[in-house]
């Protein structure tokens, strides 16, 4: 007899219903069965969620603001606020992280669980209804979960599961619930691809399990494979265990030692910089920022500190500096280090504030050239940066725009 609890899996998919939304109702529950929409209604911004009740006028997540303004003239606008957000998302995670022998987060509000093999000790469904149940009750969030072999399928359960809701689809029934949904159900596809596979009469998850995969290969290339396999319930990528310690960071050891602050603020704020740049490169946004320095005689001494997700140079330079300035001990300094940690992926405050997305244009634009001409080719390190709204913060070192160019 073959033992097949090894070969099969067990994957449970979280996600927090309109997360931000939610969140904003727990701060002021007059906003419950309002329709409410993140985002500006003026300017250039765009919507960062809505609630159901938005999306019923047509409101959706990436739409101009100003367009959810037309639409839905009755809209409350809330600004929204990353550090409420991060907080709430680390309480959720918090408490999977208690519970699940392995989970992977792959948003800020969605969360991955491997239960293969558990079986044994307990019961997947209802411990997954468990645990569910414990963080409605400790966050007061609405969340939804789908559970499945793989990590597509349960993901496009949860999303037939919402709102508030969880959905289980046992093995070997992949194929026939994926069947009668609609393309764009499948996770990743692309409003190209998506646009593509329609104008071929690929309407129904139904219409690609009965297509040759050689027929999508043809017609999206080798990204025809994947999608074939994952509309025909085939997907066998893992759950990534969350790890606490990914992190990227730098440090520069001085050739003597320095007590010169403005060469040292310098420095750092180059380190943020350049850090933020790979971050955005890799996608990944980081909620821990770390400084270390280190004095003649090896001693060395860190700090670090919790932030909101971000990868905005400007405000990890800040953290950075301030970081320094509640660490230094007036010493001479041999080594600094700067560290982010607890990353994760996506890029959420390009769309949170209206007035970011000028700089993550402006980002997105400068992280263009130096990928083509190299790091050395844009160092925007102070100059243009102080004159950002944000230049009121406070800055211990107090730098004028002429000297704290980086060299
Ligand atoms: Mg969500």
């Amino acid at each position: 007899m073959t033992d097949t609890r090894h070969t099969s899996r067990c994957i449970v998919h979280f996600d927090l219903d309109s997360f931000f939304v939610s969140v904003e109702r727990l701060k002021n529950p007059a906003l419950v069965g309002k329709p409410v929409i993140i985002g500006s209604k003026e300017g250039r911004g765009v919507v960062s969620s809505c609630s159901y009740e938005a999306r019923q006028y047509g409101v959706h997540s990436a739409m101009p603001g100003v367009q959810a303004y037309r639409l839905c003239p009755q809209g409350i606008f809330v600004r929204g606020s990353m550090s409420d957000y991060g907080h709430y998302s680390r309480m959720v995670r918090d408490i999977i992280a208690a519970e699940a022998p392995v989970f992977e987060q792959a948003s800020i509000d969605e969360f991955y669980l491997d239960l293969s093999g558990m079986e044994r000790f307990f019961h997947p469904v209802e411990w997954t209804q468990r645990l569910r149940q414990r963080i409605i009750r400790e966050t007061g969030l609405p969340i939804s979960c789908g559970m499945a072999s793989s990590k597509t399928v349960a993901k496009v359960a949860t999303g037939q599961a919402k709102p508030n809701g969880e959905k289980f689809i046992p093995m070997g029934e992949e194929k026939s619930f994926l069947a009668p949904l609609p393309i764009d159900k499948l996770p990743f596809l692309g409003g190209k691809t998506g646009e593509q596979l329609r104008k071929m009469g690929y309407h129904y998850l139904r219409d690609i399990q009965q297509a040759a995969p050689e027929h999508l290969q043809q017609l999206l290339g080798k990204h025809g494979q994947s999608v074939w396999e994952r509309a025909n319930g085939i997907c066998h990528s893992q759950v990534a265990a969350y790890d606490e310690r990914k992190s990227i960071s730098k440090e520069h050891t001085f050739e003597e030692d320095h007590t010169d602050l403005r060469l040292i603020d310098t420095m750092l704020k180059g380190m943020a910089e350049k850090l933020a740049f790979k971050l955005r490169r890799a996608k990944l946004m980081t909620g821990c920022v770390a400084v270390k320095i280190r004095y003649p005689g090896f001693d060395t001494h860190t700090k670090q500190v919790t932030i909101p997700y971000t990868t905005d140079d400007f405000r990890l330079m800040t953290v950075a500096t301030e970081l320094f300035r509640q660490l230094y001990n007036g010493k001479p300094v041999r080594l600094i280090g700067l560290r982010f940690s607890n990353l994760m992926e996506g890029n959420l405050q390009t769309n949170l504030f209206e007035d970011n997305i000028k700089n993550s244009k402006l980002y997105a634009a400068l992280d263009r050239i130096k990928e083509k001409h190299g790091q050395a080719a844009v160092n925007r390190a102070s100059g243009w940066m102080r004159q950002t709204p944000e230049s009121s913060t406070p800055n211990f070192f107090q730098v004028s725009d002429e000297d704290s160019s980086i060299e």
